[in-house]
């Protein structure tokens, strides 16, 4: 294959020459069946037939019967850098999203995720350590939205150098140890908004959540599922609508991260309504579990669904749903956390308090799948909202206009997609660097069979054809 010298400054790189022939050509707006022809990692046309570049084509790929949607763009994971220990932790996950059909992710460098202290007092010096301990290191497109610490020395003087240096977006969280007391975040919304870029808010309250926790402890009740009894919904909804008050006072883009309560989304709804320039995502495992998880009598197997928020209801499950549908939730993303039962979760075993348990479960390779199989083929989103979903509003919001949509100009990253397919998702048979899937067993419809990156085999028949390093960081300017 004819393939150009990688330019980690200019776009492309890929193929110069691929046609996609006889696929169905999903967009936000229509499906249709149509060619599409790519070259230098760029759409270059999609037309009913593109039968006459067949001869000059260095890659053909037969997409009859198939339907062919935008490369997944995953704003929310949690991936960790490579250590000594683990050198091949962030590259594996990396793959792990390829082979799920995502073809950018991005990145939080929170506590955990392999950051130094100094990193956490610093904004710059978090995302220049990142950025050194990434390079060179993704099989896809991959970028970072920094996470703004409470324990950095001065938070907000250092926003604007860190915009400037490509990263739109960054996250704050209204609890742990690490969170932004309230005047903190009101400012750091403005100064994101006065620069075009957005702040993401982990939305629950501290003082519900840390007195409901100190009394649990002081009852002896510290095993996992007290996790979720100390935030019940109303503890997310109260902080959503406070972070939403702050949004309308600065005026600032803000976006709901991982949203998981029918209470939660009534006030993104009334902020939407009342002009507040809020956008919110929810997360596949909001959308297809439920509590009944935390009645697992296993403390590890307990401690696998230990995410913040917590798993909620079915009648939660199914307003979310509702959310999707009718645009009050505006994108999915999976909050990937890559904990091992046999590491970071081990310690509910040891009867380590629920409070002490890494938060997060691995979700990077499944999101597609269970969006398509439990959204589309379950008949509660239309295919051309679910890449809306997954694809191009996060491209939209997140600084990423060459991305998350099948559009001449922009950017072939593609997912060939097997309707017809059903698969039993397993752990042992998925990619990533976690040791478990809190899906294990279910069945769905549905399953990836090719991604191209910027016109570039990744995953060709379910087996991986990239190489670490092809994946390019995304420098992010403004974004609105
Ligand atoms: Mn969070
Ligand atoms: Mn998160």
């Amino acid at each position: 294959m004819g393939r150009r010298a990688a330019d980690p400054h200019q776009r492309g790189g890929g193929l110069t020459q691929l046609l996609v022939r006889g696929g169905t050509v999903v967009t936000a707006a229509g499906s249709r069946r149509a060619d599409l022809a790519a070259d230098g990692g760029v759409i270059t046309a999609i037309e009913p037939s593109l039968q006459g570049l067949a001869a000059g084509a260095e890659r053909i790929i037969d997409a009859t019967g198939m339907l062919l949607l935008p490369g997944v763009v995953d704003v929310h994971t949690h991936t960790r850098v490579a250590t000594d220990t683990e050198p091949d932790r962030f590259f594996q996950d990396s793959v792990a999203a390829a082979h799920g059909g995502t073809t950018s992710f991005l990145s939080f460098n929170n506590p955990g995720t392999g950051s130094s202290a100094g990193a956490e007092r610093s904004l710059r010096t978090g995302l220049a350590e990142w950025r050194s301990a990434t390079d060179g290191d993704s099989a896809i497109d991959y970028g970072l939205s920094l996470s703004v610490s409470g324990h950095a020395d001065d938070p907000l003087s250092e926003l604007p150098a860190t915009i400037d240096g490509g990263v739109a977006t960054s996250k704050a969280f209204m609890v742990f140890d690490f969170r932004l007391d309230d005047r903190t975040l009101l400012d750091a919304m403005r100064v994101m908004g006065e620069r075009g870029a957005m702040l993401q808010v982990h939305c629950e309250d501290p003082v519900l959540l840390d007195t409901a926790t100190a009394a649990a402890l002081a009852r002896g009740d510290t095993g996992p599922r007290f996790h979720a009894a100390v935030r019940p919904p109303y503890v997310e909804a109260i902080a959503t609508a406070r972070a939403l008050a702050f949004a309308r006072s600065s005026g600032s883009p803000v976006h709901v991260v991982h949203l998981s309560s029918a209470a939660a989304l009534d006030e993104v709804r009334r902020a939407k309504a009342a002009g507040v320039r809020v956008t919110a995502e929810t997360c596949p495992h909001y959308l297809t579990l439920t509590e009944v998880r935390y009645d697992e009598p296993d403390p590890v197997l307990c401690a696998a669904c230990i995410i913040s928020p917590p798993l909620r209801s079915a009648a939660d499950a199914a307003a979310l749903w509702a959310g999707l549908a009718d645009g009050s939730l505006d994108l999915v993303a999976t909050d990937h956390v890559p904990d091992r039962l046999g590491v970071e979760k081990a310690e509910a075993a040891e009867g380590v308090p629920f409070d002490r348990i890494s938060n997060g479960a691995p979700g990077i390779e499944t999101l597609l799948a269970l969006i398509y199989s439990e959204g589309v083929a379950g008949g509660r989103i239309t295919i051309e909202r679910m890449v809306e979903l997954l694809a191009t509003t996060p491209a939209a919001r997140f600084g990423l206009p060459h991305k998350g949509a099948l559009e001449v100009g922009r950017d072939a990253d593609l997912v060939v997609f097997d309707p017809t397919a059903r698969r039993t998702m397993r752990a042992v048979e998925l990619h990533h660097t976690s040791d478990y899937t809190p899906y294990e067993g279910m069945t769905v419809s549905g399953d990836v069979r090719d991604v191209v990156v910027r016109g570039e085999d990744v995953i060709r028949e379910a087996v991986f054809m990239g190489r670490r390093g092809f994946g390019q960081y995304l420098d992010r300017g403004q974004i609105a």
